[in-house]
């Protein structure tokens, strides 16, 4: 038997921790144990058993979670990998791809001390001191916490723990006061953290008798579960409007038995749709067939399917998930963000019924450890969800698709900062599996690998029922400034096209990629403009609420009626988001049903879907918004897009602003014209000239590719090199100039063979909640080079006392802001 366990634990260190077995129950290698840390109580993979005696004073194991692994040996094999690659640690590696937080749960409690127990004698006998600081009303709340754990006492003396939410609502106290109390040694805080029962259970209502006497609630009752084979989970039964007593009277009467079974997550056994044909033009049938043959092989293999907007990639995917559940194995489809919407879940129901589980942001933490046990138990084998989908415990995985993967949404931007395509295509060969990457705009790097025969290219290069891609027309706005005299955010040209859809009952989309009313608040005396407290990023006025929003961290401020610097009155409200848009197009078209989509008018699914549901129905006749409307949406009504804002990122110094410029417009135009009449986009700019826009506007995917790829190259830019970015930070502006101060003399010191590091440099957003920002970037054309040389410097700022939280490392970053 082992003696000891290695434990990866979530902390932001890069090792893993040595624990002592308990005789009564073994670990297994990938399974949870809860284990004491620090002061704390945490749960923790076992990544080893051994017996090497460790030459430290460990402690042991409180308690094995698991009897067999919640991480298999190829998901173990993943997570190292990750932990490798993006320098993340492996603890912190492993939470990510473990949805099950549910089933722990944090809790604290308070014990009453020797000395809690003398200052209220005390204050018995000589009533408070009169030297505290403290105010009459907390002292009186203290002494109130104090009796309260007295009189909990089993006996006089003899101090239990009460939990932190009992004691709270019990003795009427804030978290501060206690903290204080502890601080002061008059309360001892324990971490009681547990894990939930495991062996998750249902009631079952069972129906014995339908014969007897009823009234209506109960006959309605009764016929419910005769109807449902005499068997229902008792929370069902909730949704018959009857009272809960109902059941009870039944229960006693003996009509009914109530019995308690492990829950299977089962709930509904619908079956998948029988018949499954869809109408396959040539192209999507030959790439259905690559897509067959490749999983039938049972070997890695990698395909870019590159399909314009409107080509009907969706209906490959399912069609090519479809077969490999006929052949009893498992496939993941991930999805963006804005992707997954609740009528795409009814939609992925019908087809796959309840073989499919769908892993959206809007589940709660039980939700998702119930979706996942799901998978892990083979109930489910095919999955759909957002970047974290791609770590699903699925067996035997034959294929998995990242629809539109040039999204930046499936990129993680907190530790560990890995991207789900990448990581697709890692887990893929570990399975021998077949990985598809989708997308009307390929990301530069999978174009690259594309090329270089790293991947098939599968292309759709025309829309479905051969309708014709949009016209584009380009407007140059500065012309437009010249020939009004006026900074216009609707040019006339936009305007004279939309009322002619108006007139014939047509309908448009304007993009404006910038929520909110003026971005900018700017002080005609002195200049200033107004930024966020906490980050040095102007705050956004927004009109409708009332306020001032930063972007950035959320912080909100009074629309300001003077200059906060100098006084002034004559502040100014410049630029326009989406909520002026609005405004904007209200005032010309006062008979338009007008509505807006951006994160200000969607808090949930649901709007985003009742907002497009509308537009479909053709109860809108224009959608105004932010990137948003830009995706994946089939819209057949829109014969028009107004691109009025979607270039102003070609003036940010950030090396992927073309491609991300080239591949917003090309998807906000390709939401024109998807239905029998053709679409039209007109593209409002002030860079008329740049090939992004000149590319986007003739739909010329390889032109633009091809010029790009030639600047990357001249510049060493990603994918002809790997970089990083490497943020220093501290709310301390001293501590951030000196520790970046030390990492950068120790790059210059260090030689570092084929790696270039620029910087240290004042990171583009100087300030950031709080924070004082400095960055490096690392580039080189070995990948393994860049990774030792992080290696080394992580090293030497963990051994000059750098916290390691204040050191971000973002290997392959998408933005070096
Ligand atoms: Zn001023
Ligand atoms: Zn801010």
């Amino acid at each position: 038997m082992p003696e000891y366990c290695d434990v990866a634990l979530p902390v932001p260190l890069d090792m893993v921790f040595t624990y002592r077995v308990s005789a009564d129950a073994i670990p297994v290698v990938g399974g949870r144990v809860l284990v004491p840390f620090r002061q704390q109580r945490m749960t923790g993979i076992v990544v080893e058993l051994h017996d090497r005696k460790p030459s430290v004073k460990i402690k042991t194991i409180l308690s094995v979670l698991d009897a067999s692994p919640v991480l298999d040996e190829q998901l173990l094999r993943l997570g190292r990998w990750i932990a490798d690659y993006y320098l993340a640690p492996i603890g912190e590696v492993f939470r990510t791809m473990l949805p099950l937080n549910a089933e722990f749960k944090r809790a604290v409690a308070y014990r009453l001390t020797k000395e809690g127990r003398l200052a209220l004698h005390l204050a018995g006998v000589s009533g408070s001191s009169a030297r505290s600081r403290r105010t009459p009303d907390e002292q009186a709340t203290e002494f109130r916490v104090l009796d309260y754990l007295a009189a909990q006492e089993p006996a006089p003396g003899e101090a239990i723990p009460v939990r932190e939410e009992t004691l709270r609502s019990g003795a009427r106290v804030s978290k501060l006061i206690l903290g204080g109390m502890v601080r002061k040694k008059w309360l001892a805080r324990e971490d009681v953290s547990a894990v939930r029962d495991a062996s998750r259970t249902v009631k079952i209502a069972l129906l014995k008798s339908a014969d007897g006497k009823l009234n209506d609630n109960q006959r309605q009752l009764v016929d419910r579960l005769a109807a449902s084979g005499g068997r229902v989970p008792v929370e069902s039964l909730q949704t018959l409007d009857i009272p809960r007593s109902t059941l009870g009277t039944l229960v006693k009467r003996g009509l009914i038995d109530i019995t308690t079974e492990a829950a299977t997550y089962a709930v509904s056994r619908s079956k998948p749709r029988p018949s499954f044909e869809l109408d396959f033009n040539s192209a999507q049938q030959s790439a259905l067939n690559r897509l067959r043959e490749a999983v039938e092989a049972r070997r890695l293999s990698g395909i870019l399917l590159h399909g314009v907007t409107g080509s009907g990639k969706t209906a490959v995917y399912l069609a090519g998930m479809r077969a490999v559940l006929e052949a009893g194995r498992s496939a993941i489809l991930l999805v963006p963000e804005i992707g997954l919407t609740p009528a795409v879940a009814a939609d992925l129901h019908q087809i796959f019924g309840d073989q499919v589980a769908i892993l959206h942001s809007a589940l709660s933490d039980k939700e998702r450890a119930q979706q996942w046990h799901r998978i892990k138990n083979g109930e489910a084998r095919m999955v759909v969800g957002t970047r974290s989908a791609v770590f699903a415990p699925v067996t035997d995985l034959a294929l998995i698709i990242v629809d539109e993967e040039h999204d930046s949404s499936y990129k993680q931007e907190e530790t560990p900062r890995y991207h789900a395509r990448d990581i697709a295509v890692v887990r893929a060969k570990m399975a021998n599996a077949v990985v598809v990457l989708g997308s009307a705009t390929p990301s530069l790097e999978s174009y690259f690998n594309a090329k270089k025969h790293k991947y098939a290219l599968v292309e759709l290069p025309d829309r479905v029922e051969q309708r014709p891609l949009p016209e584009v027309e380009i407007i140059d706005m500065r012309q437009e400034f010249q020939e009004t005299g006026h900074e216009q955010v609707i040019s006339r040209k936009l305007a004279a096209e939309i009322k002619e859809r108006f007139d014939r009952k047509e309908q448009v989309m304007v993009l404006l990629n910038r929520r909110g009313y003026s971005p900018v608040v700017l002080c005609r005396t002195c200049g200033k403009t107004l930024q966020c407290r906490d980050c040095a990023i102007s705050m956004t006025h927004h009109k409708r609420e009332h306020k001032m929003v930063c972007h950035y961290c959320g912080y909100t401020a009074p629309v300001p009626k003077a200059c906060a610097e100098c006084g002034s009155e004559y502040v100014y409200f410049l630029g326009a988001g989406s909520e002026k848009l609005e405004e904007l197009l209200h005032g010309m078209f006062p008979q338009a049903r007008i509505a807006r989509l951006d994160r200000d008018t969607v808090r949930a699914h649901e709007d985003f879907e009742r907002t497009l549901n509308a537009l479909s129905e053709g109860e809108l006749d224009l959608l105004v918004g932010t990137q948003m409307i830009a995706k994946g949406h089939d819209i057949h009504g829109v014969t028009l897009v107004g691109v009025v804002g979607a270039d102003s990122a070609l003036g940010l110094p950030d090396f992927r602003a073309a491609e991300r410029t080239f591949q917003l417009l090309t998807q906000v135009a390709g939401r024109a014209g998807r239905g029998d009449s053709p679409g039209k986009v007109i593209l409002q700019t002030y860079f008329q000239d740049h090939y992004a826009v000149q590319y986007a506007a003739r739909h010329d995917f390889t032109g633009f590719y091809e010029k790009e790829l030639r600047f990357r190259s001249w510049m060493h830019y990603p994918p002809y090199s790997a970089l990083a970015n490497v943020l220093i930070r501290s709310d301390k502006l001293d501590e951030a100039l000196k520790w970046s101060g030390t990492l950068g003399k120790w790059f210059e010191q260090n030689r570092h063979e084929g790696v270039r590091v620029l910087g240290p440099a004042v990171a583009p957003i100087m300030r950031l909640k709080r924070d004082y920002r400095y960055h490096f970037v690392l580039k080189s054309p070995s990948r393994e080079k860049l990774n030792a040389t992080l290696r080394a410097m992580l090293a030497y700022a963990t051994a000059h006392k750098i916290p390691r939280t204040q050191v971000i490392v973002d290997v392959d970053a998408l933005w070096l802001m």
